[in-house]
């Protein structure tokens, strides 16, 4: 569903990613380790054009990300174009994003409404079932400023959802919260892997990526250093960089 070759980005001459390489197979969890400031954060984005790309190239399903091949030449998409296939791609921040002024609800309802035209009586009842299934059915009338940080993240993932997309971007979702907070989140997201959502995921919660991942992929100062199953990566890595990265998170 992903396929990305040899994906560079610089931010001036600060070379942040280096040429990565990745594959996600529909349905398939993958999640992202490496060391604060080893691209992570930027790779994600690069894949759903909040970044632009250098180098390489992004598909995400039929779809090369940001550009048009016309006989080996790219050239760059409208904006409009390019929001077309952001819309596909759900995408879940550190911050919760959520419009303050507006309800659980109508945090949910508003891009189908807005963005796909659906109707309101559609997107409110598509809503309320999204935010059962996060287990905020009785939040629905609550404004973020009176959820907890779990449950407006909680709401983040429903919003997200509500846009039908091919895929999740999931980027440290868990790392703003207090820790009694992290475990509702991730098993909304364990939950999600589990219905069959392909999903790549950056997150320190070495959990998460041993229980739910189908692979992980540790990345280090703009390079893919290792990648396979989780089991494998973390109880056995076999580059210096991983070793000394699991011993820290320990
Ligand atoms: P973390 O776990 O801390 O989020 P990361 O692996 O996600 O780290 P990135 O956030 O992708 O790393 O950052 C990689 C590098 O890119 C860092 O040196 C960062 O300062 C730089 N960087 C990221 N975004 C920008 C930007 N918009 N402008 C300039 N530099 C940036």
């Amino acid at each position: 569903l992903v396929h990305a070759v040899n994906v560079g980005k610089s931010f001036g001459k600060n070379e942040v990613l280096k040429g990565i390489d990745l594959d996600v197979h529909p349905g398939e969890v993958v999640v992202l380790l490496g060391p604060s400031g080893s691209g992570k954060t930027t790779f994600l984005r690069c894949i759903n054009q909040l970044e632009t790309i250098d180098a390489g190239r992004i598909w995400v399903d039929d779809d090369l990300m940001g550009y048009r091949d016309k006989e080996g030449q790219l050239y760059r998409l409208k904006d409009s174009e390019i929001a077309a296939q952001r819309r596909e791609i759900g995408m879940v921040f550190q911050r919760f994003n959520l419009f303050p002024h507006m309800t659980a609800l109508e945090n949910v309802m508003e891009a189908p409404v807005q963005v796909k035209g659906v109707s309101k009586a559609e997107a409110k009842s598509q809503a309320v079932d999204l935010l059962e299934r996060v287990g905020l059915g009785e939040k629905t009338g609550h404004y973020p400023s009176q959820l907890s940080g779990g449950q407006q993240q909680r709401v983040a993932i429903a919003r997200a959802l509500a846009m039908k997309p091919k895929l999740m971007l999931f980027d440290e979702p868990t790392s703003a919260l207090d820790p009694e907070l992290v475990g509702e989140v991730l098993s909304v997201m364990k939950e999600l892997a589990r219905e069959g959502m392909t999903m790549v995921v950056v997150t320190h919660e070495m959990g998460f990526a041993r229980d739910v991942a189908d692979r992980v992929v540790f990345m280090d100062a703009g390079v893919v250093v290792e990648t396979g199953p989780p089991l494998e990566v973390i109880n056995n890595p076999q580059h210096e960089r991983t070793k000394s990265f699991l011993a820290r998170m320990r």
